[in-house]
Parts: C-alpha cells; structure tokens; sequence
C-alpha cells in the first residue's frame, strides 16, 4: 500500500517537474519503505540524493500528507537502483539529511552517470557558493575556489586552501564540488576529509586491497581532501597520499586541499609532499573582519528568518554580535540559531535586551582581552610618539591628545577601573582618566578626524 503511495508521489513529480527533471532526479530513486514517519529512499549516488533532499525534499513531503502520511523526514541511503526490493532500514552508507534551504537553480539536465559511488563525505547541502558572503579577508580564497569550479583547463594545482578554524575552508571545499557536479553530474568529484583519507588506506591495508584503492583514487577527475594537516606524522599514510597526488597532477587532474595552516608550516609533513603542496596556488582565508561579520549574519539572518515564520532582528543586534563576537564564524552562527529558536520560543522580535540575556555565557567567553598596554603601544605607533612620552609628565598637544584616546580606549575596550587605567598611565590620577574620557567622547561627536582615528585604532586593536 506504501508502494502504491510512492507512486502517486513519483506522478505528482513528475507532473510538477517535468519529465527532464523527472528523469534526471526522481527516476534513479527507490522507495525502500515508510516506517514512523520516515521515508526510506535509495540514491545512485550521495550527490543525488542530496539534491534531492535539497530542492525536492518539501515537495515530497507535501506530496505524501496529501496522500494521507505524515512525514517527519526523508532518509536517503546510496545503493545502485536494483530489481528486487530492499529491507528496511538500508543499510548503505547514508547521506546526510539537510535542513530546508534556499532553493537554488536547477541544474542544467544531465543524466547523471549512475556508476559506482565514491566514497567521499557527504556534502553539507547549504554549503554552496551562494550561501558563501565574500569579503577582504576571503576574496581571494573565494576568487580561486570560484575558477576551479568552472572546470575549465587546470591553471593551478594543487589549490591549497589555508586558514583557521571556522573560517570558511569545508564551506568552500563543499562549493567547489556541488558546482563541478552541478554542471556535469558524470565528474567524478571525490570530496574527503584527509582523516578520511587516512582510514580508507588503513581498510585497504586491513583487506590487503591497495591495489583497489589506489585504482579508485587515481579513477577520479577532481580530489579534495579537507584538513590535510590530520595526516602530519602518519607516514604511511603521507606515501600513499604522495603517490595518490602525483598520479593525478600527472593526469592534469584537479586536487583541492585545505589545512590549517601554510603548507610550510605543518610539521610531521615531509619535505617532498610539503613542496608538491606549494606548487599550485597556495590562498589563506584572514580572520574574519567586522563588515565581513556583518555580512555574514545579515545572510543568515535571512535563512532563519524563513525558518521562523519571519521572525524580526534589529540591526542594531547583527551590529552588536559583528563587534562583539569575533572569532569564528561558527560561533556567529550558533549564536544566531540561539536567537531565533528563544524567539520563535517566546514569540518576540529580537532586540538588544533578549540578546545579552539569552547570549550571556557566549559574549562572556568572547569578550576580546585588549590589554592597557597593548592599547598604550598601538597608539604611540599610530601618532608617531615615544611610549615614554605617553606615559611621561610632558603635556604638549603632540602628546597629551594621543594619551587621553589611549586613555578613553583603556577605558572602553578593557575592564580596568579609572584608577588602575590612571596608575598604568605614569601613576595618574582617575579624575585626569575622567577628564580624558570626557574629552574624547567631546571630540568625537565634532571632529570626525578623530572619531575616525579612534574608529581605526579600535578596530586594529580588536582585530
Ligand atoms: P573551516 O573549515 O575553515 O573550519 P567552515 O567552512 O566549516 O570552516 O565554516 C564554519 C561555518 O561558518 C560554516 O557553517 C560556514 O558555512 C560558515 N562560514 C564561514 N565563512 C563563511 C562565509 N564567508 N559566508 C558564509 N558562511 C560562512
Ligand atoms: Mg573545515
């Protein structure tokens, strides 16, 4: 009876898609089962079944409550399509369920190969170029990701992709590969994890199938591997994954690679893989930056937003978490999430008063720790003065202004007390930090030269 379902289902897509679209994306699928609201579903391939789940994940549960059944989620197993019909649950290897997201195009109809599977990770279904905000710190990560997607002639190769945690690498390593197979469904993109790497050679090993291995990996057209630092002091690993390389730069096959840090720098990594690694394009992603930050949460804030009935943030809130909030973008994104789901929870727009309370632990842990001295050293070095004279009696214009903005920064980005600020100062007393504070806020409102040095010599010592 669930067969007879799937099939009022698959003609209400097919209807609604269009045979190409039919054929290229619902007809590889098939329907292993409906068991406590979850419907089990097999795909050729992890890449179709993503798409899938992606763009026509809501339509099929649509489709399935008109039919009467209620469907809490689809489950997506890769297996070739077979004749006979398979138990339930599957258990192939599955694909990772996505949350709902912003549609995008659909693809130009290919019918996609349907051969063996590769056996990468599973691509996040919202990591994609569009969903990606650029910005200086990332423009040029992105340009590069942005060519080797087109799949067009290999200009460089390796691209390498460094930089730290949470700054974008998986999100842009995903992007590269959804394109390429966007665009060509019969690429063979193999997308992994370089620990992934690791415990596919270390299974070849096991079951004395190298040879296997080695055939699959150079079988590709274009290989990432994520964090490749993971396989630093892992020398068997590091020989295969050596070979594996020059075979496919031999081929003139795409590699993208990402790590933590410069290939120069990870050490336990052999000087031969490390010079291989330099060869292509080597980018690094810097740390996010605050109109970046912004960017960042604006679009997200979008998404949520859909998620939550179109539940409002004020801006004055995305402003507050880019400035306060500058480490990695992960930690923007949870803080996000945190937001919408209290306020979908207690049905209120989301203002500056719910932020810091709902917020607390984060924005505490994420307080920047800008030290007096640091302030003192990075304003001598922008006015061109003697940390000496700043902290020294003399009381010049050329030296008593850039004090107090010392001082009024003391103030503001630290948690010292007049006094203490005061005694850092050459042992001044709090009443002059006061003075200075005021004098600055004075000139800030009037002069914009200076509220922009402060601007400035903000932003730097917070960066
Ligand atoms: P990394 O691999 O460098 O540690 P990720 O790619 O996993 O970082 O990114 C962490 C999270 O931040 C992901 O959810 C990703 O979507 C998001 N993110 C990072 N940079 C951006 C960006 N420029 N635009 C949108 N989202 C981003
Ligand atoms: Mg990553």
């Amino acid at each position: 009876m669930t067969d007879q379902i799937w099939e009022n289902v698959r003609s209400g897509l097919n209807d609604s898609l269009g045979d190409s679209a039919f054929s290229t994306w619902i007809e590889p699928l098939e329907f292993r089962g409906l068991e406590n609201g979850v419907v089990y579903l097999a795909a050729p391939t992890s890449f179709i079944g993503n798409w899938v789940s992606q763009h026509y994940g809501d339509r099929i549960r649509n489709l399935m409550s008109t039919a009467g059944v209620k469907v809490a989620r689809l489950d997506f197993a890769v297996a070739p399509k077979s004749a006979g019909r398979k138990p339930v649950p599957a258990n192939a290897q599955p694909v990772e369920t996505a949350e709902p997201r912003t549609p995008r195009a659909t693809p130009a109809a290919r019918t996609p190969d349907g051969g063996t599977d590769l056996p990468g990770s599973p691509l996040d279904a919202r990591y994609t170029f569009d969903s990606f905000v650029v910005g200086k710190p990332n423009e040029l990560a992105h340009a590069a990701s942005r060519r080797v997607a087109e799949g067009g002639p290999v200009t460089f190769n390796p691209l390498f992709l460094y930089g730290g945690v949470g700054l974008g690498k998986t999100h842009l390593m995903h992007a590269i590969a959804w394109e390429l197979q966007a665009t060509d469904p019969s690429r063979r993109v193999l997308y992994l994890s370089a620990e992934q790497f690791m415990y596919r050679f270390v299974q070849a090993l096991r079951y004395k199938d190298t040879l296997g291995f080695k055939e699959l990996f150079r079988s590709v057209d274009v290989l990432m591997v994520d964090d490749v630092q993971f396989i630093a002091g892992k020398e068997s690993t590091q020989e295969e994954f050596f070979h594996t390389f020059n075979a496919l730069v031999d081929q003139n096959k795409q590699i993208v690679i990402s790590a933590d840090r410069a290939p120069g720098e990870i050490s336990g990594l052999e000087d031969r893989i490390k010079s291989r690694l330099q060869c292509g394009l080597v980018v690094d992603l810097h740390p996010t930056d605050y109109e970046l930050r912004l960017g960042i949460l604006q679009t997200k804030a979008e998404a949520q937003s859909q998620l939550h009935n179109g539940i409002e943030i004020e801006t004055r809130v995305l402003e507050f978490l880019a400035h306060r909030i500058s480490s990695n973008v992960r930690v923007l994104e949870g803080a996000l999430t945190r937001l919408y789901a209290f306020a979908s929870l207690v049905g209120r727009k989301i203002d500056l008063d719910m932020t810091q309370e709902c917020l607390a632990d984060v924005l505490r842990a994420s307080e920047r720790k800008v030290t007096v001295d640091e302030i003192i050293r990075k304003v001598a070095d922008h006015y061109n003065v003697r940390m000496a004279d700043l902290l020294g009696p003399r009381r010049s214009r050329a030296v008593s202004r850039p004090r107090q903005v010392a001082m009024f920064l003391s103030k503001t980005l630290t948690t010292k007390s007049l006094p203490e600020i005061g005694r850092r100062f050459g042992g001044r007393d709090h009443t002059t930090v006061i003075h200075a504070v005021r004098k600055i806020e004075e000139l800030r409102a009037v002069d914009s030269q200076i509220a922009e040095e402060v601007e400035l010599l903000r932003r730097m010592l917070e960066a």
